[in-house]
């Protein structure tokens, strides 16, 4: 299944060729699955436990297949059709439900048709459920998800989902009293610029374990390890997993097993996005794509993140050039008829730019495509590999 729409997938050597041979009317999604593979190694190297790569960032079967070509074979995942998802795709995969809440009904069948044995709770009424659904606890991990404070993340996630030390205590007390295995979870926020936060949180999560009087046999610290995009100050990479190293270490001579699960980190950057320029009007562009489609991130508050671009133009041979010149701020519209689609802040781009040009944006894989919409009738899903 996967091997064959893999291989349907159209190949070129770089962007300028596949914009040059498509001259794509429809938005193109460019996967570079080189990008993918460093991406898995980087975790599968320097992270000290198992990484989960959490589906919800891009369930589309074309970044599955680039994630777990990459080597990924643990997966985080958030409701059945997720795991179904991922099991009739990769049987040898392993799926773990991280979602603290769950429908009623759901953990048992994750438990009983598809094996799936650690889950997170951050309440006494989803424990209670859980363990009514759950047969044989002794099988199961059960993680608490302890809250974080806002640190230094650009979307805080712990307002939602997250006990305080003190009741998360109580919670893990409950579950080693259960005969489940006591395991803690937190998630310091999407796209973190700050590898301390970690650190922060592994100690609030040793000293949880302490008061409850409790050994904990796993610590899963979440996603959140961001992407470089421009507009944000992103650390390097080593500095996340030497923090977490440090903070671990704390633990005494052995730390119980880690896990991490990402989902901006471990895809962002291996995808790019073409869209076309349909009409310029004076300082307004509207383009193929918006909103409603693949650039819902950029509507988040307080999100200051853009995506990297160039813009490309073909010229009388049909060859793909990039358009250069002083850049200047553009209106950028999307393709439905609604007032709102617009991007929230303005692009810049070269004065000279025209309708018939192309934007590529970079590092488009998270939270694109799986928020993107059919609105008005635009649903971008036109699919490019670049490179090996
Ligand atoms: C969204 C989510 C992730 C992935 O977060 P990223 O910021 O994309 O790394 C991981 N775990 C849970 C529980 C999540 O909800």
């Amino acid at each position: 299944m996967s091997a064959t729409e893999r291989a349907e997938l159209p190949r070129f050597a770089g962007i300028e060729e596949v914009v040059e041979r498509l001259k794509p009317a429809e938005p193109v999604y460019v996967l570079h699955p080189g990008r993918f593979q460093q991406a898995a190694r980087r975790f599968l190297d320097l992270f000290p436990g198992d990484t989960l790569y959490a589906v919800k960032a891009n369930p589309a079967p074309q970044v599955l297949d680039q994630v777990y070509g990459g080597g990924i074979r643990h997966f985080d995942t958030a409701s059945l059709p997720e795991i179904e998802l991922i099991k009739g795709r990769f049987p040898d995969a392993h799926c773990h439900f991280m979602a603290p809440v769950r429908q009623v009904g759901v953990a048992r069948a994750a438990f009983e048709r598809f094996g799936v044995t650690d889950f997170v709770v951050d309440c006494d009424f989803e424990l209670d459920k859980l363990l009514a659904e759950i047969k044989t606890p002794a099988k199961a991990r059960i993680f608490v998800r302890i809250a974080t404070p806002l640190g230094g993340a650009m979307l805080e996630l712990s307002s939602k989902f997250g006990a305080t030390t003190e009741d998360a205590a109580a919670l893990l007390k409950r579950v080693a009293a259960s005969g489940a295995q006591p395991c803690l979870t937190f998630h310091v926020g999407s796209q973190c610029l700050s590898p301390f936060s970690y650190a922060q949180a592994v100690e609030m999560a040793r000293r949880t374990a302490t008061m409850a009087g409790v050994e904990i046999r796993a610590l899963d610290m979440g996603g959140g390890f961001p992407a470089p995009y421009p507009g944000n100050d992103v650390p390097p990479h080593h500095w996340y997993f030497d923090t977490i190293k440090e903070a671990l270490a704390t633990f005494g001579p052995t730390h119980p097993p880690v896990l991490c699960e990402p989902g901006r980190a471990l895809i962002a950057e291996g995808l790019s996005l073409i869209v076309q320029v349909v009409l310029r009007k004076g300082e307004s562009l509207y383009l193929n794509d918006g909103v409603y489609g693949s650039f819902d991130e950029l509507t988040l508050p307080g999100w200051t993140a853009h995506y990297a671009h160039k813009v490309f133009a073909l010229d009388k041979k049909g060859r793909a050039l990039e358009v250069t010149g002083e850049n200047k701020p553009f209106r950028a519209y999307g393709p439905t008829c609604d007032t709102l689609d617009v991007l929230p802040r303005p692009l810049m781009l070269p004065e000279g730019i025209a309708a018939g040009d192309f934007i590529v944006f970079e590092d488009m894989a998270a939270y694109s495509v799986a928020l993107r919409t059919a609105f008005n009738g635009f649903f971008p899903d036109t699919w490019a590999v670049v490179g090996n």
